[in-house]
């Protein structure tokens, strides 16, 4: 969970957070006020698993190709729930 920029209680679970990206306000369901997160921060978290992704371009092996993709989407999601904060929406 992750806490609210308004309350201080848990705004959004994780599986939530996985999928939210800049731009698209979340109600926090403790208070109900909205939160988001900021597109600079979404872009740095984001940029460390998208080139491990499009480095994976450049294996021969279909399998290395796969399993470099898989890599590069869990490092975007990981570092998406370690790095982005949370913020008021207004
Ligand atoms: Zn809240």
């Amino acid at each position: 969970m992750h806490a609210c920029p308004h309350c201080g209680k848990p705004a959004i679970t994780v599986l939530r957070k996985t999928f939210l990206g800049p731009g698209v306000p979340v109600d926090c369901q403790s208070c109900g006020k909205p939160v988001r997160v900021t597109y600079p921060a979404w872009m740095k978290a984001a940029f460390p698993g998208a080139a491990v992704m499009v480095g994976a371009l450049l294996f021969d092996s279909e399998l290395l190709m796969y399993a470099a993709s898989l890599a590069g989407l869990g490092l975007m999601i990981g570092l998406h729930l370690l790095w982005v904060p949370l913020v008021k929406d207004r």
